[in-house]
């Protein structure tokens, strides 16, 4: 057995390859995904945030209604299933722009899963150059 690299060819005959996107999208809403601080842009320093926007402790963040119905929306057009339910997790990281130190984002349980687009690409491998 020798470690030498697959050709091309040989790793589409050995596998099926399955691609995932994570896409990051600002919705527009009048508020913040896990509170009511307001969204517009232009006003004063620090004057858009509460305590749960830093994570205080005590601070008890509350999912916004129009983002969760704008993500199903987004599923269906993706031919997502919708979940019946979903979780919010805490994906724990030191940013230094972040001083909560976590992220609430979903993980394995979120709204809309196992959707699809359908791309079509040219044959010859071509496209915009
Ligand atoms: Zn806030």
């Amino acid at each position: 057995m020798t470690d030498a690299l697959l050709t091309f060819e040989e790793s589409l005959a050995k596998f099926d390859p399955a691609m995932g996107l994570e896409v990051h999208v600002e919705l527009n809403t009048n508020s913040k995904m896990f509170c009511g601080c307001p969204t517009e842009f232009g006003a004063e320093p620090n004057t858009r945030v509460c305590p749960t926007c830093p994570g205080l402790p005590g601070a008890m963040p509350v999912v916004n209604r129009v983002a969760v119905e704008s993500a199903m929306r987004i599923g269906l057009a993706l031919n997502c299933e919708i979940a019946e339910w979903c979780r919010f997790a805490r994906k724990n990281y030191f940013y230094p722009d972040m001083p909560k130190n976590f992220q609430t984002s979903q993980y394995d349980e979120p709204i809309a899963f196992d959707g699809f687009m359908d791309v079509t690409v040219p044959i010859d491998g071509g496209g915009p150059r």
